[in-house]
């Protein structure tokens, strides 16, 4: 069989203890065996007995308001406050600074990894499409080292803010890859869901809901979201974020809500920076988390993803874009111990994410596409604990960024 490039020396999750090389043709994995004969490739890439998994995937991120934490004030930390700031700050995006500043995002998250993206972009009568425009061209610029997918939705609401639906209309007939949904910043949240699943089926799009993002546990969207997913038939196209109410239910409630979310085939995408840093600002003391336990509902079967959210604005004025940070912080917050806890938070930005993107031919199986990382650790679950950067990565089997290791400059 003849390689377009050999990764020789490897080393896989499922038996670390085995080196193997991995043989790929036309983008794609096509062998993975001990000693691969070098005179079939076109190219061979030592890695050294380093960890190959697959790319990692960001099912939920904002690359049109990151890095504007310079522009936001931020006085009491509340989603309230982060919505107003962004809102105050967007009426002066345009075009050429939201690609600049989605740019650096992007090319963070290139370097820590990512692969795959799913980035939400605002739309609404004051910043119209120009979000949606620049990331859009910046999807084609970086299509060699990532799969961008476009997310819009209404930040700002949806009825209460007239000519947004009009627009999303426009967004969705310019190619927008899937319709978001944001009922807690509507006046009309009930009626803003029933809208955001009549434009996604019109356009045939899967739906992706910022949802339930406080600690009051006595009433949740949520119970719509899943009537709906279930009226339409759009089990496995639903997907929701934060859903921090979850982590304000007792354990047992969490269990019957986690049983129906896998039912209604609903996937969760948790973000601990954000919710971290927004939720619990009504206690100064004994503060809650706010996190809800995605480990415990993927126990139960839900998909389920850990993603970053935001970098560097007022809903977090942190970040740099990388998953493993973000499983690290999670599975630190969540208080996992246990190397099975720890991997499934490595699936949480792995397998279980591309699951919930419906990404196909993910993966370390023959024929998967050749979206491939290389980390310096023994473990997936090693990788996670030590906060692991890859060294290098492979989009569709072309080198698409390097790490070159650090090093210390000990005196003669
Ligand atoms: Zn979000």
């Amino acid at each position: 069989m003849r390689f377009d490039l050999l990764l020789t020396s490897a080393r896989l999750a499922s038996n670390p203890q085995e080196v193997v090389d991995i043989g790929i043709a036309q983008g794609k994995i096509a062998a993975i065996a001990p000693g691969l004969a070098v005179t079939d490739a076109g190219a061979i890439e030592p890695v050294a007995g380093g960890l190959i998994v697959p790319g990692f995937v960001e099912t939920h991120i904002h690359l049109d308001k990151s890095c504007i934490i310079e522009r936001c004030s931020i006085r009491e930390g509340s989603l309230k406050e982060a919505i107003a700031e962004t809102a105050r700050v967007k009426r002066g995006f345009t075009e050429e600074d939201i690609f600049e500043r989605a740019r650096a995002t992007l090319e963070r998250a290139i370097l820590a990894g990512t692969m795959h993206m799913r980035t939400h972009v605002e739309v609404d009568p004051r910043v119209g499409l120009k979000g949606f425009r620049a990331v859009r061209e910046l999807a084609r610029r970086y299509a060699w080292a990532i799969d961008l997918e476009i997310c819009v939705f209404p930040q700002e609401g949806l009825l209460n803010d007239p000519g947004t639906e009009e627009l999303l209309v426009e967004a969705c007939e310019a190619g927008a890859d899937l319709i978001g949904g944001c009922p807690y910043a509507d006046t009309a949240p009930i009626e803003h869901i029933g809208r955001i699943f009549a434009l996604a089926r019109r356009f045939d799009l899967n739906i992706d809901f910022h949802l339930d993002f406080d600690l009051d546990a006595s009433w949740m969207h949520l119970d719509e979201v899943v009537r709906q997913t279930e009226a339409t038939g759009y089990a496995g196209r639903v997907a929701v974020g934060h859903v921090t109410k979850l982590s304000a239910v007792p354990s047992q409630r969490q269990l019957e809500i986690a049983r129906r979310l896998a039912g209604a085939g609903i996937a969760v995408t948790v973000l601990p920076a954000t919710d971290l840093f927004l939720m619990g600002r009504e206690s100064d003391y004994n503060v809650p988390r706010g996190v809800t336990r995605a480990d415990r509902l993927a126990q139960q079967g839900v998909t389920c993803a850990l993603a970053s959210n935001n970098v560097l604005n007022a809903f977090t004025p942190f970040g740099d874009a990388s998953l493993i940070r973000m499983a690290n912080l999670y599975a630190n917050i969540a208080q996992l111990g246990r190397r099975e806890d720890i991997e499934r938070c490595f699936d949480m930005i792995t397998s279980a994410a591309a699951k919930l993107m419906r990404l196909d031919d993910y993966g370390l199986g023959i024929g998967d596409r050749a979206d491939l990382l290389v980390l310096p650790s023994k473990s997936a679950a090693a990788a996670i604990c030590e906060l692991a950067q890859p060294s290098l990565g492979f989009k569709r089997g072309r080198k698409s960024f390097m790490r070159p290791p650090t090093e210390l400059n000990a005196p003669p």
